[in-house]
């Protein structure tokens, strides 16, 4: 936990969110600006600020997270029409909170960039 972040506030139930999903190691919550039809943020519980903090030892998490999303994706019935898992690392990037998140984004075309 840490006591700045916005999204380790989410987990805890500090701050009020749409949330799909959660059990001890993940949560997923409806983005509050969403930028496709289908937004969805797929977070650790546990504070880590960037895929620059990740180590080895995390790897079985990220793997969660990532068959969260596709769980996720089929509930919102993008699976088949397809969908996105995105990690935005750093300032170019465009990584605005420092809590490790992957956006699951569906439910319209997308171009590459
Ligand atoms: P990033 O730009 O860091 O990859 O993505 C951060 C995302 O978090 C943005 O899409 C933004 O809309 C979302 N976000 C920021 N603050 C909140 C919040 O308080 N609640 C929710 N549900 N989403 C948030
Ligand atoms: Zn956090």
């Amino acid at each position: 936990m840490n006591d700045d972040c916005i999204f380790c506030k989410i987990v805890k139930g500090d701050l009020p969110a749409q949330i799909v999903f959660q059990d001890g190691e993940v949560t997923a919550f409806r983005d509050i600006n969403p930028v496709k039809p289908v937004h969805i943020l797929i977070i650790p519980n546990r504070h880590i600020a960037s895929t620059n903090a990740l180590t080895e030892a995390d790897e079985a998490l990220i793997g969660r997270l990532v068959n969260v999303g596709r769980q996720l994706a089929a509930d919102e019935g993008v699976d088949e029409s397809g969908y996105r898992l995105v990690i935005n690392t750093g300032p170019q990037a465009g990584q605005t909170v420092y809590h490790l998140h992957l956006h699951l984004l569906g439910g319209q075309e997308m171009p590459f960039h």
